[in-house]
């Protein structure tokens, strides 16, 4: 059985730990007492302190200000939705600046519904899984044509209604913004209360997850419901971090499983050395033979790791490996400036609607030659002419890391004189200057295929650093440089 969130809001403060018991009697396999928060006092004292160190320590970011400070519910509910969707994936430092840029651009919801998929991807270029700004743009949409510019108000209607709003973001705008009592987990707080419960199973698994979910849903405050999941989603990006988590500076290790089993050990092999008769301590697991939450059998708690034991995770598929020939077409401007030319992705799929140079994918295995003809091959048609695989010039290569893709871009280029006609049949395609390439919606890959090429042409007309003897000019001792062109330099 779930809690709905609705139901949890309301009960009195400690209800819903009576009922969170009745719920686990009723499922089959009920979670051993470690694994849960079942004494009342114990989750009112960790709400407590969780609550006085986010009040001392919160960073200072701007969609808390708005959240706290704007009194139109629907711009607060789209403000927090905002830097929800940003952040999924992507660190805080580098959202804050993008974040700022797009709630100057589109104050309200109403102002993003107005906004054509090419500004919102012009603004979102380099912040990644692309997708989320289209989605983020064709929900407002909605809003505004179907829900009459209202947002829901719970996080049920929020998941329900709004395309690419799942649980959590429904979670942490319901709570947030209208102060409904409901729970979130993400990555952060996966990592803490596994580590606050000794959950050691595969923290990814369904099983484990839908237990995550009931703990947040007991944890949250009743009065602070926001500014308490904001405080736990914290302290897992700043104390309690991945690798080096700051024990001592945290505001609930008192109420942490993993911390004290660490103490405990700590407090054994300390009186071992003495010489002292200790009895052995508790580090065993909860005591509930298969329990579904402890570590696997083969895999136990390794005391050199500590609390970071917690969480586990299976192991991750490896990343699809791909190889993508791409050529940087360039030509002189009217100015004499390079202009290169970029066309547009589908509208569907990975990077959608993005500009790139033209790229195509190559099969694995192929010899460079072979991968030029097909390159080349492929030019033709957005040229109309015919092109010389010859005439392609290897610049180097670029890898970029997608989520789940390890991409190697083979970057060539092509110098273009006279004028080129672009078949409008194909894909959109246009010229750019390359302050005008940096201002549109390209991915950060593209900038790195344009940086390497940058790179390679700067290597090529800067002068050969090669000393060269030259006995019959009798310049004696004096080292001389060649500029590349036949000139001779004397340094
Ligand atoms: Fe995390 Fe350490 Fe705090 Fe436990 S005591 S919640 S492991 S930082």
């Amino acid at each position: 059985m779930r809690l709905s969130s609705s139901a949890l809001r309301r009960l009195p403060p400690c209800a819903d730990h009576a009922l969170l018991a009745g719920a686990a009697a009723a499922a089959p396999a009920p979670p051993p007492a470690r694994h849960l928060f079942s004494d009342p006092a114990e989750v009112e004292a960790l709400r407590r302190n969780l609550l006085a160190w986010y009040d001392r320590c919160k960073r200072d970011l701007p969609w808390r200000a708005l959240a706290a400070t704007e009194p139109d519910a629907d711009r607060r509910g789209y403000a927090v939705w905002v830097s929800e969707i940003m952040l999924q994936q992507t660190q805080v430092a580098t959202v804050i600046d993008y974040y700022n840029r797009w709630m100057q651009k589109w104050p309200t919801l109403h102002a993003l519904a107005q906004a054509s998929l090419e500004e919102v991807n012009e603004l979102w270029a380099g912040l990644g899984y692309y997708s989320r700004g289209k989605r983020l743009q064709e929900a407002a949409r909605k809003v505004v044509s179907e829900l009459a510019g209202r947002m829901p108000r719970t996080a049920e209607d929020l998941q329900k209604l709004l395309p690419g709003v799942g649980r959590y973001t429904a979670g942490a705008i319901a709570s947030i913004s209208y102060g409904q009592a409901t729970g979130v987990v993400d990555g952060n707080v996966i990592r803490v209360l596994c580590r606050l419960r000794c959950i050691g199973a595969d923290s990814s698994s369904p099983a484990v997850i839908d237990r995550l979910w009931d703990m947040a849903n007991v944890l949250v405050d009743r009065s602070r419901p926001g500014d308490f999941n904001q405080a736990l989603m914290e302290l897992g990006a700043t104390v309690c971090v991945p690798k080096a988590p700051l024990c001592g500076e945290c505001p609930v290790k008192q109420h942490c499983q993993a911390w004290r089993r660490v103490e405990r050990e700590l407090a054994f092999a300390s009186q071992k050395l003495f010489g002292k008769k200790t009895p052995v301590p508790d580090v065993e697991d909860c005591g509930v033979g298969d329990c579904p939450l402890c570590p696997p059998a083969t895999e136990p708690w390794d005391s050199s790791l500590g609390v970071t034991n917690f969480p586990r995770k299976a192991a991750k598929k490896p990343p699809r490996v791909m190889r993508t020939a791409t050529c940087v077409l360039e030509r002189r401007g009217c100015h004499g400036a390079p202009e290169y030319l970029i066309v547009q992705r589908p509208s569907s799929g990975l990077l959608a609607g993005l500009w790139e140079f033209p790229s195509l994918p190559l099969a694995q295995d192929l010899q460079e030659e072979k991968e030029r003809e097909e390159l080349a091959h492929h030019l033709q048609a957005w040229m109309g002419r015919p092109v010389a695989a010859k005439g392609l010039q290897f610049m180097g290569e670029v890898i970029h890391i997608f989520s789940h893709i390890h991409q190697t871009y083979v970057v060539y280029s092509l110098h273009l004189d006279g004028d080129v006609t672009l078949d409008p049949a194909l894909s959109p395609s246009r010229w750019v200057t390359e302050e005008e390439f940096h201002a549109s919606a390209v991915s950060t890959a593209m900038k790195k295929v344009l940086k390497a090429h940058e790179k390679q042409r700067r290597k090529e007309s800067s002068p050969v650093k090669t000393i060269l003897v030259l006995p019959d000019l009798n310049f004696g001792d004096i080292p001389t440089l060649s500029d590349g062109n036949g000139h001779f330099i004397l340094t």
